[in-house]
């Protein structure tokens, strides 16, 4: 059976890298995949990038008013074949209906989706990211990619630093302004605390 899955982690963890693993898998054994990020994301315009290298452009850029589900079923073949994947990657920005229409590409096309993203935004006392809830209520299969806080842990958190001091509050996506340094890093909840008590 096919199924929608959740792979999350904190900021670093690799989850692109991951995604393109698994595109790279599925195209060296001649299948074809569709790779999906959304609009929000525009800090690489139509490319996922990478930390230690590797890219590749997107096929679609969606924005918060396209429908995901209309949009695969209009792809359903590549290069001649049917596709045998949909990856998503920043799936944290989907609205939860577009969390809904990929469940209903598995549903109704029976095609694996993967989705990668955060769980939860760098304030961690909100509702987070629309996107990560929806689908932490509703895949499939969840599972954690994991990585390493600067003092040995196991980083859960997303820590926000402005200009080297870290912030606890402020808008989910920050736009860059050029003069400040925007900075975010993995940390586990008890560094989370000190630097929130300005006790690191
Ligand atoms: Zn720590």
């Amino acid at each position: 059976m096919s199924k929608l899955y959740f792979r999350y982690g904190a900021m670093g963890c690799g989850k692109t890298m991951q995604l393109l693993q698994v595109a790279f898998n599925y195209e060296e054994r001649g299948h074809q995949v569709l790779v999906m990020k959304p609009k929000t994301d525009t800090k690489n315009g139509e490319k996922l990038l990478t930390r230690i290298g590797p890219e590749r452009k997107v096929d679609f850029c969606f924005s918060k008013t396209d429908n995901v589900f209309d949009f695969v079923s209009k792809h359903l073949k590549k290069g001649g074949k049917k596709i045998s994947c949909v990856l998503i990657d920043e799936a944290q920005f989907l609205t939860a209906d577009q969390v809904d229409e990929l469940m209903q590409v598995v549903t109704e096309f029976g095609i694996p989706v993967m989705a990668y993203g955060l769980r939860l935004n760098f304030r961690l006392t909100d509702g987070g990211f629309e996107g990560a809830t929806r689908l932490l209520q509703i895949a499939h299969d969840i599972d954690e990619i994991k990585t390493i806080c600067e003092c040995g842990r196991k980083a859960t958190c997303n820590a926000r630093f402005l200009n080297g001091k870290f912030v606890a509050d402020g808008p989910d996506i920050l736009i860059d302004d050029g003069k400040t340094e925007i900075e975010y890093r993995a940390i586990c909840p008890k560094c989370f605390a000190d630097y929130k008590a300005g006790k690191k």
